[in-house]
Formats: C-alpha cells, structure tokens, sequence
C-alpha cells in the first residue's frame, strides 16, 4: 500500500506534534503526530517516524503533550437561540442565586441601554431561587423603568415588568388567550407571570436590531470555537429555507461559526423540495439534515398521534430525507420508536432515523427503541444541570431510566451527545463529567447505573456524534481523510479523575 507519508504530494501545510492524540480511530486509538493538507488529514502518527518523511511544513505546532481529540459535536442545539441568549441578561442559576440579583442584574444592564430598549433577561428557575417563587412585575419594576422580559428556564413562562405589560396590552380586562394562562393577583391585576404565552408576545414585542443579532452570532462562534466544538446539528422545529439562507449568509459575512448541519422543520419540508434542497445538501460547512418532527405528550395525549406521526415519517422518507423525532416521555419515545419502524416498514431503505432527548428510557421502552434501528440523540449536561430537580420532581419509576446511557449503549443504539443549548451551556466537558459521574450541580447522584466510561462519553461528542448526523465520513476521528477539525485539551478525559473532567479547559485547534 502506497503510505501517504512517502508520497511527494502528501507534504503538509500543518502539523501537529508531541500530542497525547486520542484518535477515535479503533486501527490506531493513540497517535503524536497529525499532519494536514488543505484542511484535511494526511497522516497520522508518532514523533520518532516524523524525521523519516523529510517534510518542511510551513506550520509545526508543538502541542507540548497536551491531549488532541477530534472536534467536539452538538449533536443537537439551536444555534441562533443560544446567538440571542448570549445577548441577554443571564438570570440562570450559574448567575443569580435570588430575585434581589436578578433585579441587579437588570438595573445594571439599564444602565448602558438605550431610551425605549427592551431588556430581556434569561434562564431563571423559580426552584433555584433563594425565595423558592417566581419574580412578579413589581419585583422588576423596582429594577428599571424601562420595558423587562424575564424568561423561565424551561421556556414555558415568563414575567413581564409594569412597562412591559403597557407595551404588550396586557391589563386586567384582557382575556387569557385560548392556549396561555395570565397569572393574576386576588383584584384581577396581573402579576407580570405569564404561562405558554410566547407566542403572543412575538409579534407584540419588537425584534432584536440586525447588529445586536450579528453580534450575538459572533459571540456564539467565539464561545464554541473556545469550547472546542467544531460542529454543531441544529435542531429547530421552525427551521426553514429562509433560516438556511440567514445561515448562508452569515457564512459568507465571515463571521465565524463552526460547522453547521440544520434539520428541516417538518412543517415547511415542502418549501425545502420546491427549492431543490433534499437531505445533505451544501457543503461540509453548511448541510441540511434530517427532518425534524415535534412528538409531545406534556397534556397527557399524544400529539401528533401515532397514525399521523407514521405519515409524517413515511413522508420525509419519501422525499429522501430520515427524520428526527423529538420524543422525551417514555410513552413518546415509545411511540416515536414504533412509527419509524413502520414507516421503514413500508420503505426498507437504510434511513438514518434518530429519536432526540429520549429522556425517559425504561427497559420496554429500549426494547422497541432498538427493534426499530433507531439513533439516539441524548443530552447528558441535563444530568449536571437539571439533575436536581430530576431527583425532586420525576416518579420513582422512570428515575434509573432518565438519559439512559449505558442502557443505550449496551442495546448497541448509536449514540450521539448534544447540549441542546441554549438550554444549558454548550461546554462538552461538562456533559463528558455528567454522563461518566452522573453527578447533579449539587453533587446528587441521578440514574447512577447509567454511568458510562469517559472514552464512551468522548465517543458520543464525535464519532457517534458524528455517525448519528450523517457526517460519520467527514469528522469525528482523527483518521487519514477527514475533515482536519481538532480540539486540544489541558487534560486527557480517560486518564483524570472523574471529578476533574468537568473543569477540562478546550480550545479548537485553527
Ligand atoms: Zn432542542
């Protein structure tokens, strides 16, 4: 075989040396060296074989025995909301411990803004707070004049202060719309908290300015890049051939951001076919993904129900594409598993079909989960973030089954690890610590049988992760012929103690 370390053409624009190279690769797992052409990997291998190539590489990075792995991949997040994020006040737990600071937090912004802005405020979690309530108008009013948007964590409810309420029309003879609640106090007067009412408030609430979006998107491309994320799967319901071209067009703007594969909404898959865009089209910057379809059962019912969902699969495959199902109940993860089995049924093409969050997974539940040759798309940061109230709030029961790692794995479900930002923060380490301690920010332990190794844990951030979003040929290993996307870690994930992963520090290799 013709060793591509002996042919002329092979001589590298970059390589990178005296690395702890953990490759994903199962032929050569451990490497030193990795050399690059054009952007793509032409050699992977040890320091005391570098001499023999008699290469000149216009770049030798020293990486000084810092550990290389392939680039991180959220294998699910939503670019854009974790853009705007970044531009709002952050009232999440890792920020504000009470609604005192959340006032401060906002008085402080108030001061810098503009006569007339609307300021928004992001991630509070009544159960966190010191007061164990939700904030009310008065509480904010206290903070600033100006108009307040204070949104839940869950993105199920917010608070508005008294100016806000002005603006949106809301008073005490205004009626709750048919599917959001108006909270009021014992005189009928609103109390600022209002439940599902979002989509009421868009088009009363003006919209971001373009520069304070641009700058948004550049702030979510450094903080990636610092994180070590090379690719990210977008995964909005909402997404449409009009958010694809935003996406194009902040590419060509060169603001930076990492790779990006966006699902199609389900709801506008017509408006993708009557453009000429089916299932991995573009480039390996900017792909379009899987058909992303909503399956909920928060009221008790399923919605779609499974007769529909089956259709709606059956209809993305038709046109080419595998879909994404969002499923978190068991009897939703339940239900999405069944309807793409027999949607494939009907089709027995190899779709790479794939169930996001699969947060409930109880034994009957996997059974028909890998019966249907299903992917799953997990997000084990939940565990770190969220564990607490996991451990406080969902029945004895399902509690050893949430975000079912070593349950999935040992059915040999492909397995993919994503943050499913803005959510929670997109730092992959922190999500590699929560699925190998199963630790909550408060040290509780949530499903501790469903720990996992850390190399299983790094496995899911990118060669599953890769695998599951139909890049598994581009990225997710460092192998000859992919794609030459690094991060460089201050510490090797396989080898510290597991309480020390979390505190790894990353950084993409450019
Ligand atoms: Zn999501």
């Amino acid at each position: 075989m013709a060793h591509p370390a002996h042919s002329p053409t092979a001589q590298p624009d970059l390589v990178l040396r005296n690395a702890n190279v953990v490759t994903l690769d199962d032929w050569l797992p451990r490497a030193s060296v990795v050399a690059v052409r054009y952007g793509m990997i032409t050699w992977v291998g040890r320091d005391e074989d570098l001499g023999r190539t008699g290469w000149r590489a216009e770049r030798v990075v020293d990486c000084e025995g810092r550990t290389l792995v392939p680039g991180f991949i959220d294998s699910h997040m939503h670019l854009l909301a974790y853009a705007a994020s970044l531009r709002d006040v952050d009232c999440g737990p890792g920020a504000v411990r009470s609604i005192a600071d959340i006032r401060r937090a906002i008085s402080d912004r108030a001061r810098g803004a503009p006569e007339g802005a609307w300021l928004v405020g992001r991630g509070y979690d009544d159960s966190a707070l010191l007061e164990r309530r939700h904030p009310t108008r008065h509480d904010l009013d206290a903070a600033t004049s100006l108009p307040v948007r204070l949104a839940h964590s869950s993105g199920h409810a917010c608070v508005l202060n008294s100016a806000a309420l002005a603006m949106v029309g809301i008073g005490a003879e205004t009626p709750d719309p048919v599917d959001g609640v108006i909270e009021r106090d014992d005189s009928g007067e609103p109390t600022g908290l209002l439940l599902e009412m979002d989509a009421y408030l868009d088009g009363r609430i003006p919209r971001r300015t373009r520069a304070d979006f641009e700058a948004g998107v550049r702030q979510a491309g450094e903080r990636l890049s610092a994180l070590g994320v090379t690719t990210v799967v977008d995964a909005t319901p909402t997404n449409s051939v009009e958010r694809w071209e935003t996406f194009a067009r902040l590419r060509l703007s060169g603001v930076p951001l990492p790779r990006i594969t966006m699902m199609a909404g389900y709801d506008h898959l017509d408006d993708f076919i009557d453009a000429g865009m089916g299932y991995g089209f573009g480039d390996e910057h900017l792909r379009l993904g899987h058909v992303k379809i909503m399956l909920t059962a928060t009221t008790g019912a399923l919605h779609p129900q499974p007769d529909e969902l089956t259709a709606m699969v059956a209809r993305a495959h038709a046109e080419g594409f595998s879909a994404a199902i969002h499923a978190v109940e068991a009897e939703a993860v339940e239900a999405a598993a069944r309807s793409i089995a027999e949607a494939r049924r009907v089709r027995p093409i190899a779709f790479a079909d794939r169930i996001e969050h699969c947060s409930e997974c109880p034994p009957d539940v996997l059974r028909q989960v890998r019966r249907a040759g299903v992917a799953v798309s997990t997000q084990p940061a939940f565990v770190h973030h969220r564990g607490d109230r996991y451990l406080a709030g969902a029945p004895e029961d399902v509690q050893p089954w949430l975000y079912a790692m070593r349950s999935l794995l040992d059915a040999g479900v492909p397995t993919a690890a994503g943050s499913d930002a803005p959510v929670v923060e997109p730092n992959p380490m922190v999500g590699v610590a929560a699925a190998v301690t199963r630790a909550s920010r408060n040290g509780r332990l949530v499903a501790p049988g469903q720990a996992v190794t850390p190399m299983e844990a790094l496995r899911a951030y990118t060669l599953g992760a890769a695998r599951v979003s139909g890049l598994g040929d581009l990225t997710g290993s460092i192998e000859v012929g992919k794609l030459a996307d690094f991060a460089l870690l201050d510490a090797d994930p396989t080898a510290v103690a597991a309480e020390d992963i979390r505190r790894i520090r990353a950084a993409v290799v450019l």
